[in-house]
């Protein structure tokens, strides 16, 4: 019995982190390299950082097909063999397609943390003109888009995760796997 459900939570958490695995990896392999500020500090708000969320934003959509191998997979197997294992892929990859669809605060489908508005406004950014002091010099935060020169908050979004090698060893790639891209403050929450 007690195998049966170790066997059940394997299938299960594999097929949960498999469609986080793309995101974790990709954005961080060196010819993947955007040329944006080491991790952790606040990235400029330039072209390479729009391009980054433009990348970022396919591989997040792309990884939803590493949640359907295990659920159609499983799902073919289950008809002729029930066993634990495959159970835990098919339940884990059915989950796994739901976290991303269904939206946990605000309303935005799919459940990305690079979506279009995001990205716009970012660009927005980038293109306006910026008139807080003599010497703006915009950069994203952790829980905000701030000019470095007067601390004007320009745009009140935490930032998601941009794919940049992490300094944080083992506890920084658990947490991105945890997140999934998002930021670790949730939206909404931040004190302007
Ligand atoms: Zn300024």
């Amino acid at each position: 019995m007690l195998d049966e459900v170790i066997l059940f939570v394997s299938g299960l958490i594999f097929s949960l982190f498999l469609p986080r695995l793309p995101l974790a990896i990709i954005p961080r392999l060196r010819a993947m390299d955007g040329q944006l500020a080491p991790f952790p500090s606040p990235q400029p708000i330039d072209q390479h950082l729009v391009a980054q969320l433009l990348i970022l934003r396919t591989i997040w959509n792309a990884s939803f097909l590493f949640a359907l191998i295990p659920l159609i997979i499983g799902f073919i197997i289950l008809q002729s063999q029930p066993a634990s294992l495959i159970f835990g892929l098919f339940i884990g990859g059915g989950w796994a397609i739901l976290s991303r669809i269904i939206p946990s605060e605000d309303f935005k489908i799919p459940n990305t943390p690079y979506s279009n508005s995001l990205i716009h406004q970012v660009n927005e950014l980038r293109i306006g003109e910026v008139t807080c002091c003599d010497n703006p010099d915009l950069a994203w935060e952790v829980t905000a888009v701030r000019c470095q020169e007067c601390r004007n908050c320009h745009l009140s979004l935490p930032r998601p995760d941009l794919g940049r090698v992490r300094t944080d060893g083992w506890v920084g790639r658990f947490r991105l796997m945890l997140l999934d891209g998002h930021p670790i403050i949730a939206e909404g929450k931040v004190k302007k």
